[in-house]
C-alpha cells in the first residue's frame, strides 16, 4: 500500500481539489496518510491569497526535503508535489528554487497528475504543467473513492474575469468556467448516496454560473440550486462566494422559494466608500449593494449576512474607513472576514503610490472587527432559545457529545447525539459562546428530518 499526504492551505475550493486529487490516487493504490513523514507522494496544495504566501510554500519545502532526504539515505523514495495557486503563479521558479521537488501542477491541471508521476518515475527528472483546461479535468475526474460525509463541498463554477485591482485569482485561477448541469447533478446523487446531506456549491464567483443543461441551454445558478434541491437525499444547499454584482433577481427570489437553500448569504462587500470599490474595480457602489441587501431580505426575512472586508486599500482616507463602518452599521452581519490590505505581487494595487502605513490598517482593522465582533455576538446571542435545526456532522470533544452546523452555519455542540451524526434534528439553542452555540435536543429520541 502507498501512502498521500496532501497538505491543503486556503479556501474551501483548495479542500475540494484535495479531495478529489485523493479520488485520482485511489485507483493507483494511495491510500491516505496523517504526515508526511509517512507518506510515498506529498503534495501541498497552496493558496496565493495571504500575504507572503509563497515564501510559507518554500519554508514548508524546506522541511519536506530534508524528509525527502532521510528517506533517500534509507534507500526509499518520496515523491513531492506543489498544487494549487502558488504553483500556478511560480511555476518553473519553484523547481529552480527548491529542486527537491517533483512535480509543479496548477488548480486547472491537477487530474494529469497521475500521469505525471507516472512520468516522473520514468524519465527521473521534474514534471511541470500549468495550463487551464478546465474542461478537461472535471471530465477526467474520477467517482469519489470514499464518502466526504454529512457535509460536501462541490465545485461548480471557477475562475473570474472581474479583475479586482487587489486580486490573485484571475491569474491563477484563469477566466470564468461553469461546469456543465448534468455532471453536477451526478456528483451530488453520488454523493447523496453516500450519506452526504448538505452540498455547499463552490465558485470564485460562484454566482456568475452559467453552466449547460441537457436541454441544450443554459441554467443559472438558481435553476441549478431548484434541480439540485429535487435530489433524494440532498436537505441543505449554499453557495459561495458570490459578487454582487452576479446577485440576480431570479437568484434572490430563489432564497424565499427553496427551502433547502440555507437562509445564510457570504456577499463580500469588501468597503462601504464610493472613490476605493472604484479603485477596487468592484464595478458596483456601496449603495448597489444596500438595495441588493434590502431585495434579499424582502425575499426572505430570516436570511443572515456574512461579508468580506479589506481595510487600508491603497488611498484609503478616514472618510472612506468611516463610509465602511456606515455600511456595516447599517446592514448588519451575523458574521464577516476582515483584513488589512496586503499587497499581491503582479497586481495593480501593490503598483499604487499611495500605500497606507501598517499602523493605519491595524487601527482600522481593529475598529472595525469591534464593530463586526459586536454584532456577531449580538446575532448569536439572538438564537437563545429558538429551536434550530442541526445537521450533525462530527464527534465533539466530550464523551458522546456532536458538533452540527445551524442553518447559519454556526458551529453547535449538543450533549447525548452522537449516534446522531449526518442526521438533522430540532435542538434548543441555551446558551451564545464565543465563536459557537450550546443546545440540546429539542425532543429526546425524535427521529430525523
Ligand atoms: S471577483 Fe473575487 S475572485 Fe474575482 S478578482 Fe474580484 S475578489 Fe478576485
Amino acid at each position: 500500500m502507498k501512502r498521500l499526504f496532501i497538505k491543503t492551505y486556503g479556501c474551501q475550493m483548495n479542500v475540494y481539489d484535495s479531495a478529489r486529487m485523493t479520488d485520482l490516487l485511489a485507483p493507483l493504490g494511495y491510500a491516505s496518510a496523517d504526515r508526511a513523514e509517512d507518506a510515498d507522494i506529498v503534495v501541498l496544495n497552496t493558496c496565493h491569497i495571504r500575504e507572503k504566501a509563497a515564501e510559507k510554500v518554500y519554508s514548508e519545502l524546506g522541511r519536506l526535503k530534508a524528509i525527502k532526504h532521510e528517506r533517500q539515505n534509507a534507500g526509499g523514495e518520496m515523491t513531492i508535489a506543489v498544487a494549487g495557486c502558488v504553483a500556478q503563479a511560480e511555476g518553473q521558479e519553484i523547481i529552480e528554487r527548491q529542486p527537491a521537488v517533483d512535480i509543479v501542477i496548477g488548480p486547472q491541471s491537477y487530474h494529469r497528475l497521475p500521469e505525471m508521476i507516472a512520468r516522473i518515475a520514468r524519465d527521473k527528472g521534474h514534471a511541470l504543467e500549468t495550463d487551464f483546461p478546465a474542461v478537461d479535468k472535471f471530465d477526467s475526474l474520477p467517482d469519489e473513492a470514499a464518502p466526504r460525509g454529512p457535509t460536501a463541498f462541490v465545485t461548480v463554477q471557477e475562475g473570474c474575469d472581474k479583475f479586482c485591482t487587489f486580486c490573485v485569482v484571475p491569474y491563477t485561477r484563469g477566466p470564468e468556467y461553469s461546469r456543465p448541469v448534468a455532471q453536477i447533478e451526478a456528483e451530488v446523487r453520488r454523493l447523496a448516496a453516500l450519506g452526504t446531506r448538505e452540498i455547499t456549491l463552490l465558485g470564485q464567483n460562484v454566482n456568475a454560473y452559467r453552466g449547460r443543461c441537457s436541454e441544450g441551454s443554459t441554467f443559472s445558478l438558481a435553476q441549478l440550486i431548484e434541480r439540485l434541491a429535487s435530489v433524494p437525499g440532498i436537505e441543505r444547499l449554499r453557495y459561495t462566494t458570490s459578487h454582487p454584482r452576479d446577485m440576480s433577481d431570479d437568484l434572490i427570489t430563489a432564497h424565499g422559494r427553496i427551502e433547502k437553500l440555507m437562509p445564510y448569504l457570504h456577499l463580500p462587500v469588501q468597503s462601504g466608500s464610493d472613490r476605493v470599490l472604484e479603485a477596487m474595480n468592484r464595478q458596483h457602489r456601496a449603495d448597489d449593494y444596500r438595495r441588493l441587501v434590502e431585495k434579499i431580505r424582502n425575499a426572505r426575512n430570516d436570511i443572515a449576512l456574512s461579508s468580506d472586508f479589506i481595510v487600508g486599500f491603497p488611498g484609503e482616507t478616514e472618510q472612506d474607513f468611516e463610509a465602511t463602518l456606515a455600511l456595516v452599521r447599517e446592514v448588519g452581519y451575523a458574521q464577516a472576514f476582515s483584513f488589512k490590505y496586503s499587497a499581491r505581487p503582479g497586481t495593480p494595487a501593490a503598483a499604487h503610490a499611495k500605500q497606507i502605513p501598517d499602523a493605519v490598517k491595524s487601527e482600522r482593522l481593529a475598529a472595525l472587527q469591534e464593530v463586526l465582533g459586536a454584532q456577531q455576538d449580538a446575532f448569536n446571542r439572538s438564537c437563545e432559545g429558538q429551536t434550530m435545526e442541526v445537521l450533525f456532522e462530527k464527534p465533539g470533544r466530550r464523551k458522546d457529545q456532536a458538533i452540527g452546523r445551524s442553518p447559519y452555519l454556526q458551529p453547535v455542540h449538543v450533549e447525548r447525539s452522537l449516534t446522531r451524526i449526518g442526521e438533522i434534528h430540532d435542538v434548543l439553542i441555551e446558551a451564545a459562546l464565543p465563536n459557537s452555540l450550546k443546545g440540546r435536543l429539542a425532543r429526546e429520541g425524535a427521529g430525523t428530518h
